[in-house]
């Protein structure tokens, strides 16, 4: 049976922090506040991948009050994931994020998140979209506080 999930996920910008997305660490005057690497992009193709499996959520499975996920590489929660589908005889075969985000630019940092991610999600990096936009200066996107990441994932019997 073919599965799809959606994940959804923000964080805020915070001084002092690396910015970390999809796994690739970008250069840029700030990075995302949160209790693991805040990897927004990672966090919400890990909820796609649970949505799929009808799994819970990140905030059930890795909970930030565990001291063991402080600082967390948030590649390993995409990886559990991965596995969990993997025990359900499934595979991803597609997935498509869009970062929202007005800074920095992210084109030049798309390839290396699509490859990063299709290495954790054991895909082709063909299978992997990422893409982004600004919010056209609305909201807190808008207004530089966080950026929001949406995902949607495939999971399909594993051949
Ligand atoms: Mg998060």
């Amino acid at each position: 049976m073919i599965r799809t999930g959606l994940g959804y996920d923000s964080h805020r910008f915070a001084d002092g922090r690396p910015l970390v997305l999809g796994g690739v660490t970008i250069p840029h005057d700030r990075g995302l506040a949160g209790h693991s690497d805040a990897d927004a992009l990672c966090h919400a193709v890990t909820d796609a991948i649970l949505g799929a499996l009808v799994a819970g959520d990140i905030g059930q499975r890795f909970p930030d009050t565990d001291p063991s996920w402080t600082g967390a590489d948030s590649t390993r929660f995409v990886a559990e994931a991965v596995r969990l589908a993997g025990e359900q005889g499934l595979a991803v075969t597609h997935c498509d994020a869009t970062v929202l985000t007005e800074v920095p630019k992210m084109s030049p940092h798309v390839s290396a998140i699509r490859r990063r991610l299709a290495e954790i999600l054991r895909c082709d990096p063909s299978a992997v979209s990422v893409k982004a936009k600004t919010n056209e200066g609305m909201g807190f996107v808008g207004r530089g506080e966080g950026l929001a990441v949406m995902a949607v994932v495939t999971l399909a019997p594993r051949g």
